[in-house]
């Protein structure tokens, strides 16, 4: 029996820019032209002060691991082969906290507050998600 695919993201009229920027390595918020904050997950509005004037910005992709739980037991059977895998929230410099992976280096080595960066791994079908690494403390 074959192994079945990974769900991927569905791509909304607010997020398009956002996926559409992974699949080119590259991590976009929106940055509000009023308050000048970015936010996440999109939004049409300002999360902070809920004005519409924003633009697409590429941030660092850098930040720190904010909070994180550690896969043991198989939730879909596509993920099988990742088991133990990291879900962690990662707070960006920029501010905004996103749910995402920690790859490339042991469960048992994650911690909260770890540095991070973005890194950009395409699956088997094409699709690239926005992932995150530990880098040097
Ligand atoms: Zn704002």
């Amino acid at each position: 029996m074959s192994t079945p695919a990974k769900p991927v993201p569905r791509a909304t009229a607010e997020s398009r820019p956002f996926w559409d920027a992974a699949q080119q390595q590259k991590l976009l918020l929106q940055h509000c032209r009023s308050c000048g904050k970015f936010w996440f997950p999109p939004s049409a509005r300002c999360h902070h002060c809920l004005s519409g004037d924003f633009a697409w910005e590429e941030v660092s992709g850098e930040g720190r691991i904010y909070s994180f739980v550690v896969y043991h037991r198989l939730y879909h059977p596509a993920f099988e082969q990742d088991l133990p895998y990291v879900v962690a929230l990662v707070e960006l410099h920029e501010g905004p906290r996103l749910l995402t992976n920690i790859i490339g280096t042991p469960w048992q080595d994650i911690r909260c507050d770890q540095p991070v960066r973005v890194v950009f791994e395409a699956d088997a079908r094409g699709t690239t998600l926005p992932q995150f690494t530990v880098t040097g403390e």
